[in-house]
């Protein structure tokens, strides 16, 4: 999400006159974009911002300003903290962006914009030239959070759910395609949602219009909601042929009485039903989840019901997070906190488990076929003594199951062809890593405009 809103901030300001740079010491203007779910991402924010000020000294007309959610947590807070700061800018001020630095280079005052009330919808395609990865982009379909999970505090910082009109969100996919895109992340708090709050059509139908964009290969979606998760998505994976074979459903908790604390609103076996559902329709898809420990009250046997839920599920990966009280949330009043040590420890228990079941399921995928989009080159070959492989390049790109591969491509060989990012290729996978896939290509397909979406394409 929050790389999106960076491209949105750079492509605003490069209208605006300013080029990117990447080095810090050439900058005449430094934004952070800060992100406050967690106590430890705030943390690092406020070290960076610390950091900059010897910068700041030695260059005394530098503007340094503060986006994202600390800014719309902390507002003129920031100011008093940081004295070297001159901007502070909120979630919903991002249209006003190039004239707040406008004003500040013209008066030299510092500015707080942390005000809530835009509302129209000014996202516009960011050309490939100013991204990472032109290849895979990224597109807000709904911004906001209306849920209220007690430890959350992204509804305070993000403020009320509204889901961008389809026909904004299909013209911006289509800039991004003819941009060089093949694959799109659509992105929200909680895509299942998408469209309810305001008589939009769903999100299975969101889905089926953006299928039917040519030159368009995968379509990837985060974050569901457990319990918004309908049958028409789970029946998505059968029917859309460009649906990546992946989901992150976060669940956050194993534990009934914990679920019901942090206002999740659904059950265990609710979750248990949506993955079987989920497995039944799609047997190679790929499931991870969130999961947080150490959430106030949380007993051993609330710890139990976790991991036993981990071992139902076997996910294919997990971002698991020890709790930390934010500001506003209701469970930072709740009794029964746990020691950091107790957070820790069951961590630790936690990671060692989905450690193996993520290793089991990336050797499962040794000696198969996978069908990947050439992301980039990663890096050239250094070490490699003999001549052949002097040649070649390390590239890298995800399986549908988003999964990374790694496999080196000659650019001398005329075997295979050339290679270019956006590329088709399948990969016979060789080894397994704790975090990646190592393999050799055996197949180099050229994308072109109006081709099916993959999963035709694999049969
Ligand atoms: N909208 C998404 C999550 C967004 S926040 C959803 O509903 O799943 C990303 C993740 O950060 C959450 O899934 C949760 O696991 C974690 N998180 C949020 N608040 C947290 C807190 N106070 N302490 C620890 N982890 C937290
Ligand atoms: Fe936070 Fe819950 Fe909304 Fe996700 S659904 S952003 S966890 S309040």
């Amino acid at each position: 999400m929050n790389v999106y809103d960076s491209e949105q901030m750079a492509m605003r300001l490069a209208e605006a006159g300013y080029q990117q740079t990447a080095k810090l010491e050439k900058a005449d203007l430094v934004l952070l974009n800060t992100c406050t779910v967690r106590a430890k991402a705030e943390q690092k924010a406020f070290s960076f911002l610390g950091r900059l000020a010897s910068l700041k000294k030695k260059k005394p007309a530098l503007i340094v300003g503060v986006g994202g959610c600390i800014a719309q947590q902390e507002g003129d807070k920031i100011l008093e903290r940081v004295p070297h700061v001159d901007l502070v800018f909120g979630t919903r001020a991002m249209d006003r962006l190039p004239a707040l630095v406008a004003k500040i280079e013209a008066k030299r005052r510092r500015i707080v914009d942390v005000s809530m009330s835009e509302d129209s919808d000014t996202h516009n395609p960011t050309p490939a030239n100013a991204v990472h990865n032109p290849v895979s982009r990224f597109v807000t379909i709904m911004r906001g959070c209306d849920n209220y999970c007690t430890y959350c505090v992204v509804p305070y910082v993000r403020g009320r759910e509204t889901s961008r009109h389809p026909d904004r969100i299909i013209a911006e996919i289509k800039s991004l395609v003819a941009y060089g895109a093949k694959e799109i992340t659509l992105l929200g708090q909680n895509v299942n949602s998408y469209g309810k709050k305001e008589g939009l059509p769903s999100f299975a139908k969101l889905l089926d219009r953006i299928r039917d964009l040519d030159g368009l290969y995968r379509i990837r979606f985060t974050t569901s909601h457990p319990k918004d998760f309908g049958d028409d998505l789970i029946h998505a994976f059968e029917t859309n042929d460009k649906l990546c074979r992946h989901i992150h459903l976060p669940v956050q908790s194993g534990s009934n009485r914990i679920l019901k604390q942090m206002n999740r609103k659904y059950t265990r076996e609710l979750y248990l039903d949506k993955v079987a559902k989920l497995r039944d329709t799609c047997p190679d898809i790929a499931i991870t989840s969130d999961m947080i420990v150490g959430f106030p009250g949380e007993s051993p046997h609330d710890f139990e019901e976790t991991m036993d839920l981990m071992r139902k599920v076997e996910f294919d990966g997990l971002f698991a997070f020890m709790y930390s009280d934010r500001p506003n949330a209701a469970a930072t009043r709740f009794g029964g906190k746990i020691s950091d040590d107790q957070k820790n420890e069951r961590l630790q228990i936690l990671l060692d488990l989905q450690k193996s079941y993520t290793k089991a399921k990336n050797k499962a995928l040794i000696g198969t076929v996978q069908t990947i989009i050439a992301e980039g080159p990663s890096k050239r070959q250094s070490s490699g003594s003999s001549k052949e492989q002097s040649h070649a390049v390390q590239w890298t790109g995800r399986t549908t199951t988003n999964k990374v591969v790694n496999f080196y491509h000659d650019d001398s060989s005329e075997d295979r062809g050339a290679l270019l990012p956006g590329y088709l290729v399948r990969v016979e996978i060789e080894k397994a890593y704790a975090h990646s896939l190592w393999g050799m290509p055996v197949e180099i397909e050229p994308t072109a405009d109006g081709l099916k979406g993959e999963n035709s394409y694999a049969a």
